[in-house]
């Protein structure tokens, strides 16, 4: 069984031990996935998020899922696109890695990964699911606790593009 898959759907009704979220530094959950995240958990994951120190952009923390199905939330901050040139490559790849690893520490053997960065951060989607799957293979290399890592895809397209960059790696 691949411990790597796409599927396509609502990343806030999944089950899983930890869902992942595309924060901000702030933790302040504002738009995108991190409202629908925030709505579905209940005030209490933004009041606890409150008490929180800002994240840096590639690092991830971890916190209660509240009334969400999944067990804990991974808030992961992805750079915002600046042109490419501003170490976003690094950045995102750090902000998968370390919401895995954040994960793992947690207890965690199932976790599901919206498209960090690629919303209102404007990461272009192909470049960005590239290096998220990069990754994810590293992470579960490192990390053989980890069961499955599910990527939750939000439009068709998006879906083909994740479907397409993790195609035939487990051929
Ligand atoms: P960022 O600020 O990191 O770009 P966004 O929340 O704007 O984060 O977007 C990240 C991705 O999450 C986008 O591809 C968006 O379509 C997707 N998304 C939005 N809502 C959901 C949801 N409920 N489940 C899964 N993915 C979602």
């Amino acid at each position: 069984m691949a411990r790597l898959e796409v599927v396509k759907g609502d990343i806030t009704t999944f089950v899983a031990d930890a869902i992942v979220n595309a924060a901000n530094e702030q933790l302040q959950h504002g738009g995108g996935v991190a409202l629908a995240i925030s709505k579905a958990a209940g005030p209490e994951l933004q009041a606890f998020c409150h008490n929180l120190p800002t994240v840096a952009t590639g690092d991830a923390v971890v916190t209660p899922g509240f009334n969400l199905p999944a067990k804990f939330v991974v808030h992961a901050v992805g750079p915002i696109w600046q042109g490419g040139t501003n170490g976003e490559p690094g950045l995102l790849f750090k902000a998968y890695y370390r919401a895995a690893q954040v994960a793992v520490e947690a207890g965690a053997k199932t976790i599901a990964f919206p498209s960090i960065s690629t919303g209102i951060y404007g990461y272009p989607i192909e470049d960005a699911a590239e290096m998220a799957v990069a990754a994810l293979l590293e992470a579960l290399a490192d990390f053989l606790m980890i069961e499955k890592i599910t990527i939750v895809t939000f439009s068709d397209e998006d879906f083909l593009v994740f479907s397409e960059a993790t195609e035939g790696l487990f051929d």
